[in-house]
């Protein structure tokens, strides 16, 4: 590839890059996304496991107080979580109320800061475990936190081992069934394991992401695939404009030629006419004068030579506008048998005509189209030195509308490296050749809206094919 159409497929990477960006653009936005709501859940389980608890504890508050309070205090008259059968009251009270909730642990402090009643048997009779927590809880202030554990990772990216909310709230004598407003009689702890919570919000947050990740992935691979293509067909594109501008250039620089040889051609001529009709004056008077000298018959035949090939450059350079009338391509192709017949006679060249009998009419130039068929012939006999036949054949395919003529040889047929230059003008194989009798075919098959192909039989020879366009009046 040349800089020229580097430089075209050049913003079709651009786009690649914008692609590209954009996608993870994109996806970092995701994540942004997809972590504020995470951290939303995650306040919003926070918040709501707060109230529950405090909800919690209003109602164990409420239920210790009716049945375990009010009938103890009836019943020992004292209340004394030492004595074996007070505390085992109150852990069915305890039990009772909280068995269907997630409650992790129960400490029930007395107003000295000793755990008076636990869920865990161990800790019952120690002091000073609650912290600032219990002294505000005595002050009447409720007080909730997480704590979390796990390592440094773990709690950065919001899967922590363990989350347990801690709730400290008031222990209060009721006044009236209704509110909870009486003297603190103590402090209540639970402790919730919202552990599962945080990982679902976790799992949630992971399959977003990986859905994310699935969609990028796919439109990813779909954008590159769509600017592969674009970029496959910018270069096609200018890779095309390149050869078009090549074959300006050729048909400018052809033209060029063309026009110089046409005026070389054309002041040759006229001297060359007149040295013909001199020489045949000449080649008259010798007969009388010197029968056995033949140079004036050599020079008529030179000349003559040298005129067809002037023909062929003129008509090559300077193409006519084909004049197109309603013919019939078997009578231009008697024509050329015919006249060709005659300058094949006695040498051991044979042609053989074949037509299908329903051949429509074909809009065409009668003279330009014998010259072409005259260019083609001229090389099948050329190709056999020796002699040998030329089929001539011309049908009608009525699926395409279409007339095919065929010409073909038992030559020595096309070697294959010429098989591309076979139209250029000059190019010839041969020592006397112009190489423009197929210039000057292809020119004319063209300004009928033919088509014209040239290649090796399966057997020996050439044969040559064109399709002519059937008009429809
Ligand atoms: P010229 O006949 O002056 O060489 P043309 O343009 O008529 O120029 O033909 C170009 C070349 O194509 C010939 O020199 C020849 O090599 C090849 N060619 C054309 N027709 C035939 C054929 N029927 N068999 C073999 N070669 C052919
Ligand atoms: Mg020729």
């Amino acid at each position: 590839m040349n800089n020229n159409t580097e430089e075209k497929v050049k913003p079709f990477r651009l786009v690649k890059y914008f692609t590209f960006i954009s996608l993870i653009v994109m996806f970092a936005g995701t994540v942004v996304i997809s972590s504020l709501n995470t951290h939303s859940a995650r306040n919003m389980l926070l918040k709501k496991s707060k109230d529950y608890a405090h909800v919690l504890v209003e109602n164990l508050n409420h239920q210790i107080f009716m049945q375990f309070f009010i009938p103890v205090a009836l019943k020992f008259g004292k209340i004394q979580l030492r004595d074996e059968e007070q505390f085992s009251h109150m852990d069915r009270v305890v039990k009772n109320t909280l068995h269907s909730f997630r409650v992790e642990t129960v400490n029930i402090y007395d107003m000295n800061n000793v755990i008076s009643y636990s869920f865990e048997k161990s800790v019952v009779g120690k002091q000073n475990m609650g912290g600032s927590d219990y002294q505000n809880a005595v002050k009447g202030r409720s007080t909730s936190k997480l704590i979390q554990s796990g390592n440094f990772w773990e709690i950065s990216f919001g899967f922590p081992k363990q989350s347990l909310l801690i709730t400290f709230d008031p222990l209060r004598a009721e006044k009236s069934l209704a509110q909870m407003t009486g003297p603190i009689l103590g402090v209540v702890e639970i402790v919730q394991d919202l552990s599962d919570d945080y990982k679902s919000i976790f799992n949630l947050q992971i399959r977003v992401l990986e859905t994310c990740a699935i969609v990028m992935g796919i439109l990813f691979i779909f954008l590159i695939f769509v600017v592969k293509r674009g970029e496959d067909i910018l270069e096609r594109r200018s890779l095309e404009r390149l050869k078009l501008k090549e074959e300006l250039n050729r048909a400018q620089r052809l033209a060029a030629l063309g026009e110089m040889v046409a005026g070389v051609s054309h002041e040759i001529r006229n001297p060359l006419g007149i040295i013909r009709s001199s020489a045949e004056h000449l080649k008259k008077k010798m007969l009388i004068l010197d029968p056995s000298n033949t140079i004036p018959h050599i020079i008529v035949e030179e000349a003559t030579r040298l005129n067809n090939i002037i023909t062929d450059f003129l008509n090559f350079a300077k193409p006519k506008e084909p004049e197109l009338i309603q013919c019939r391509i078997e009578e231009i192709l008697d024509k050329n048998i015919s006249f060709f017949s005659t300058q094949i006679d006695g040498k051991h060249y044979e042609i053989e005509r074949n037509y299908d009998g329903s051949i429509p009419e074909i809009m065409g130039d009668v003279n330009m189209l014998y010259q072409a068929f005259l260019n083609i012939l001229l090389n099948a006999k050329e190709a056999m030195p020796g002699g040998g036949k030329i089929r001539v054949s011309a049908n009608y395919l009525s699926q395409e509308n279409k007339v095919k003529v065929v010409f073909e040889d038992e030559g020595h047929g096309l070697p294959d490296e010429i098989a591309d230059k076979l139209w250029d003008p000059f190019f010839t194989t041969k020592e006397m050749g112009t190489g423009l009798g197929l210039g000057i075919v292809k020119n004319i098959i063209d300004a009928h809206g033919g088509s014209i192909s040239i290649e090796n039989k399966s057997s020996r020879g050439a044969q040559a094919v064109i399709y002519f366009p059937v008009k429809n009046k």
